[in-house]
């Protein structure tokens, strides 16, 4: 089993079973096309490697060898719930309660993103979660900041990629602790941090609103909203997350099972951010051909692509849009209007000419694609 896990970490798509029929050209095409990815979370996108060699340093290992490592970073196939597929974060948050920790797993996520073809991606994280050893938010803040930074550089190669990111608030923890991370998050709007969620186990703490002064003090500070929901308690706790007026809602695939509240979304203009991987693998829905996505978009609902967790879901973004042509049924045209998508809401507000600039280069790179002809422009 060890090695299984492993193994799909490195497992190129050509033989990945929910990507089997793709013809070479499509996968071709989905790999050098620019991406926008909205929804990924620091601590699920470690490197095994870094993770053994930051664990060691640390004295966290326990005697593991990377195979070890990979394993307990990488979540099951197929978890209970919700709830047990966040243990797959334990051992990384444990090990990310330093400066130096944060900011190099923070520029190495850059670094494998723009590698995978990402052009614009927003990476969120719980600045809370790292102050068990001394941090401060606004240390551990700055760290994945500065981290962030120097990964665009060092991927600054060809068209480079440009980074935002997302302070998570955790559902579990107390109100005013919020606050606070909604207030040092503010102090970094200038620094590309431009956006608050909040995240975390929804079956033991369902209620967004016991959050709401957090949510108000991060809408007044600028920085754009968006709430995870309905990884447990299906369409109702999606409607639910409308209370905090969020921009986007990470998930809330169970929406399809809710005509009103498709329409609401569809009326307010709120995005679903998706990662049909994660929501298999949090036994959302029972396979992933079963994930409401092309149900979703087909209905006009808004929604992005994501990969919510690289490592936790040993997955790359290429991967998933591979896997939603395949096994999803999404047309190429499809995924390019996801893709494309992500652009006009990404939480860009802090520099409009460089969102003018990126959907530029997008339409540029499809009208120059004959597979994409039919999807040039905005829907
Ligand atoms: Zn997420």
């Amino acid at each position: 089993m060890t090695t299984h896990r492993a193994e799909a970490l490195q497992r190129p798509i050509e033989r990945d079973p929910l990507a089997a029929g793709l013809m070479p050209e499509q996968l071709a095409l989905m790999r050098r096309m620019p991406k926008a990815e909205l929804h990924l979370h620091l601590d699920g996108s470690l490197r095994p490697a870094t993770a053994l060699e930051l664990a060691r340093e640390r004295g966290l290992d326990a005697g593991m060898e990377i195979a070890e490592m990979a394993e307990r970073l990488i979540g099951p196939e197929r978890a209970a719930d919700q709830a047990e597929l966040l243990r797959a974060f334990d051992l990384p948050i444990a090990i990310l309660q330093d400066a130096e920790s944060l900011t190099r797993v923070s520029h190495e996520l850059v670094e494998d993103v723009a590698t995978d073809g990402t052009r614009y991606v927003e990476i969120r994280w719980g600045p809370a979660l790292h102050v068990e050893r001394g941090l401060s938010l606004r240390d551990g803040i700055a760290a994945v900041v500065a981290g962030v930074r120097s990964g665009a550089v060092s991927a600054g190669g060809g068209p480079g990629i440009v980074v935002r990111l997302i302070a998570v608030a955790l559902r579990s923890h107390a109100p005013g602790l919020n606050v606070d991370v909604a207030r040092e998050a503010a102090r970094f709007l200038g620094d590309g941090l431009t956006g608050f969620d909040l995240a975390g186990r929804e079956a033991a703490f369902p209620d967004p609103l016991l959050h709401a002064e957090a949510f108000e003090l991060a809408r007044a500070a600028g920085l754009g909203i968006t709430v995870h929901a309905g990884e447990w308690g299906g369409a109702a706790q999606v409607r639910r997350a409308l209370a905090v007026r969020p921009a986007r809602i990470a998930h809330g695939a169970p929406a399809v099972d809710d005509p009103a509240l498709m329409a609401e979304l569809r009326t307010r203009g709120i995005t679903l951010d998706l990662c049909p991987t994660s929501n298999t693998q949090a036994g959302i829905f029972p396979s992933y051909a079963a994930h409401p996505l092309p149900r979703l978009v087909r209905a006009g609902v808004p929604a992005t692509l994501s990969t919510d967790d690289r490592t936790v879901s040993a997955l790359t973004l290429t991967c998933e849009y591979a896997r939603a042509r395949a096994a999803l049924g999404l047309s190429t045209a499809e995924l390019w209007r996801l893709d494309r998508h992500g652009l006009e809401v990404a939480f860009l507000h802090d520099d409009e000419a460089l969102r003018s600039r990126l959907l530029a280069e997008f339409d540029a790179f499809a009208s120059a694609e004959p597979m994409l002809a039919a999807a040039v422009g905005p829907a």
